[in-house]
């Protein structure tokens, strides 16, 4: 049988996700949707990167995704919504930034609850990791 070299280790992923102001970092995701709803009713999310500051998206630097957790207040995991994976970034056979295609690092999403709680946006930059952001959400 194959020996698997791996011990338990403290150290989390969640140790290197950075936060920062949207307002003054570009890196963080932005989440627009209505502060409160009613239960049940479709919740239009919008997520962006770099609405301030604008991020650059070339071959060599990008937002590569997007992730949309919900946390209902006073549970104790999380629910992924969704990813939203950024897939073009200017390469084509010809080389780096020659293809004129880039996919923008913003998408809209739709989901309904019951529940009161916190959205949680985690983007990863091809060069500088992950960033995460969160908004509330009341249902009335
Ligand atoms: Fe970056």
């Amino acid at each position: 049988m194959e020996k698997i070299d791996q011990t338990y280790q403290t150290e989390k992923l969640g140790d290197f996700v950075q936060t920062a102001d949207w307002k003054k970092e570009k890196h963080v995701p932005v989440i627009e949707c209505p502060t409160k709803v009613k239960a049940g009713e479709l919740i239009e999310v919008k997520l962006s990167i770099g609405k301030e500051i604008a991020h650059p998206n070339t071959t060599e630097h990008f937002i590569a995704w997007i992730n949309l957790f919900f946390k209902p207040a006073g549970e104790k995991y999380v629910y992924n919504i969704g990813h939203f994976d950024f897939n073009a970034h200017g390469a084509s056979v010809d080389g780096p930034n020659t293809s004129t295609i880039f996919t923008h690092h913003a998408v809209s999403t739709f989901f309904k609850t019951n529940k009161s709680g916190t959205l949680f946006a985690v983007s990863h930059c091809n060069i500088h990791g992950l960033w995460q952001s969160s908004k509330e959400l009341t249902i009335q």
